[in-house]
């Protein structure tokens, strides 16, 4: 085994959008030294988050868990 060599993996985490209360899941590609900010945003009110991955974030690895608890139906301006 070399474990030198680069690994790709997936890597994901969730939170809770600090504008709507909704929570989300996102899943990133990682590779080991290639890791970038790429930018995602929340499924319900459109605030834009970045983590670090090595490829961009598309719109269906970003997962809703539960919906906005602040009632409104606003978007988040970015
Ligand atoms: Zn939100």
């Amino acid at each position: 085994m070399d474990y030198g060599a680069t690994i790709s993996t997936t890597d994901g985490h969730e939170h809770t959008c600090d504008y709507c209360g909704a929570e989300i899941s996102v899943s990133v590609a990682k590779q080991s030294g290639h890791n970038e900010r790429e930018d995602y945003y929340c499924p319900e009110c459109n605030k834009r988050y970045h983590t670090r991955a090595s490829l961009p974030i598309m719109p269906q690895n970003v997962k809703l868990i539960s919906p906005r608890t602040d009632g409104k139906t606003d978007k988040y301006q970015n």
